[in-house]
């Protein structure tokens, strides 16, 4: 492997860097269990280099290079992956944060160009100052690029409204494991019936099929009218199906978050389960009425108006990641979160039996959870599972919730992804069509070298 590291700085130079800090920086993401071991002093394997590629040359160089050496890459964005998809032990890292241009914003057609390095919080100031905006904001906004948002299928706070990541890319230049660098299309029409869309196979890739180096994705003129307030419910269930209603009568929010007793106890010092909601659009009357709408309807489901102060809490406090972290450490105790989803008539079983499972388990110490993340025929529900900082205990909380998810029909994962921490659970996810995948993977990269390490993605 050393072999490989000399070819790379004979390619790169100074692009590649093997300096210790540096590499043990890159040895984990954010996935919780990685993160742990870090707290706790335990070793974790580190990458065999850092390469910084400055062009779609140097990154075609990089692969060469493991082609031949038989070494693998991770490719890494932003990091913030939570399930040690960009975790680079044992391999090549290959961050690309510096391909982070924006190419082109198209004002008319409502489209942006950008490399898949760009940092989402930058692309989407830019946008702003143009009155526009991606409304793709998952709470990794401050860490997350272009390419790691599509290539984990990524959900955002405003998906209700606005859809996923994948409903906003368009199209996407990715160079392939053999170096060939492609456009999936030639044109950017927003639709196109010409066999199977392509984009469907790099997003949710999480790096093992091909590196996405530009993309282009839609954008929306930012709404200027938006009203926002929350709702105290009897019961989680009441809320899920108050949430149930709206959709089904197509009076969508931009966001809705339903948390269960414990969540609101904690986040909003409420001790019953509470929605905060919002509806924005480009007419003040329209939005007036979506909102008078919903009410009503919540309100037949028993929710009780509860004013607008927790939504605009929730706003400011939104991306505060590191003060929730600090907030678990100071009670000895560590999290992580686990967001499954399923249709409508599952969810009130799903949330029940989730956290009846996992608090059952030794040294958990609460679970709690909200529902967002809306569709007509069902939604997300994210768990956050605190407990203590023991990998046999952080082994027990995921088998128990994989395996709660599977018997109650849901899917185990609805924007995180797969990464090394749920690959055992593939195959009850997908049955045999995991096989479909492999076959792809083993066509497009027969060598195995894009984040091709043990357990990352496939059962062993
Ligand atoms: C505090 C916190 C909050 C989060 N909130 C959300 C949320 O609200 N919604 C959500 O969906 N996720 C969330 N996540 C998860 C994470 O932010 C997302 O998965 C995000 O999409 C990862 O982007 P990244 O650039 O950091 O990717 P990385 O972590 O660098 O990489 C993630 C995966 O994508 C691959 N990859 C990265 N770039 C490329 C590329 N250009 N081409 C091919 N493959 C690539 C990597 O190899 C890896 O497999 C959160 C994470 C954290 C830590």
């Amino acid at each position: 492997m050393q072999d490989a590291v000399s070819k790379l700085k004979e390619a790169l130079g100074d692009r590649v860097v093997t300096d210790e800090a540096a590499l043990k920086r890159y040895s984990r993401d954010f996935w919780p269990l990685l993160m742990m071991r870090d707290e706790l002093g335990k070793e974790i394997q580190m990458p065999l280099a850092l390469v910084m590629p400055g062009s779609v040359d140097d990154i075609k160089a990089v692969l060469r290079i493991a082609r031949e050496s038989g070494s693998t890459v991770v490719v890494r964005g932003g990091g913030s992956s939570v399930t040690g998809a960009s975790a680079g032990g044992g391999s090549i890292v290959m961050d690309i944060s510096n391909l982070n241009r924006v190419l082109d914003i198209n004002e008319y057609d409502l489209t942006i160009t950008v490399e898949s390095g760009a940092r989402l919080s930058d692309v989407e100031r830019r946008l702003n100052e143009l009155g526009y905006s991606l409304r793709h904001i998952p709470q990794s906004f401050n860490y997350a690029t272009i390419g790691g948002l599509i290539a984990t299928l990524s959900s955002g706070q405003y998906s209700t409204l606005y859809g996923n990541v994948e409903d906003a890319v368009i199209n996407m230049e990715v160079v392939l494991p053999n170096g060939e660098v492609t456009w999936l299309r030639r044109n950017n029409a927003p639709r196109s019936s010409t066999g199977p869309p392509l984009k469907f196979l790099f997003t949710g890739s999480e790096g093992m099929l091909g590196v996405v180096t530009k993309a282009v994705l839609r954008i929306v003129p930012l709404p200027p009218f938006e009203k926002h307030g929350s709702f105290k419910f009897g019961s989680f269930d009441d809320g899920v199906k108050a949430l149930r209603d709206l959709m089904v009568k197509g009076i969508i929010p931009a966001v809705a978050r339903l948390y269960d007793d414990r969540d609101s106890m904690i986040r909003f010092n409420e001790d019953r389960p509470l929605l905060i909601i919002s509806f924005e659009g480009h007419y003040e009357d329209l939005v007036g009425d979506l909102w008078g709408r919903a009410r009503s309807v919540i309100e037949e489901h028993g929710g009780e108006y509860a004013g607008a102060g927790h939504f605009e809490e929730w706003l400011r406090t939104r991306f505060n990641v590191e003060d929730d972290m600090e907030k678990a450490r100071r009670f000895g105790l560590w999290f992580d979160t686990i967001e499954v989803a399923a249709t409508w008539s599952r969810l009130a079983r799903l949330h029940e039996d989730m956290e009846n499972s996992l608090m059952g388990i030794d040294g958990v110490a609460a679970v709690m959870a909200h529902a967002s993340h809306l569709y007509l025929n069902g939604a997300c529900i994210y768990f956050t599972v605190l407990f203590k900082p023991d990998e046999a205990i952080y082994g027990k909380v995921w088998d128990a919730a994989m395996s709660v998810a599977a018997r109650d029909g849901a899917t185990i994962s609805h924007h995180h992804g797969i990464g090394m921490l749920r690959s055992r659970s593939m195959g009850e996810e997908l049955g045999g069509a995991i096989s479909i995948i492999k076959s792809i993977k083993d066509a497009l990269d027969p060598w195995g070298i894009l984040n091709s390490r043990r357990g990352m993605f496939f059962p062993d």
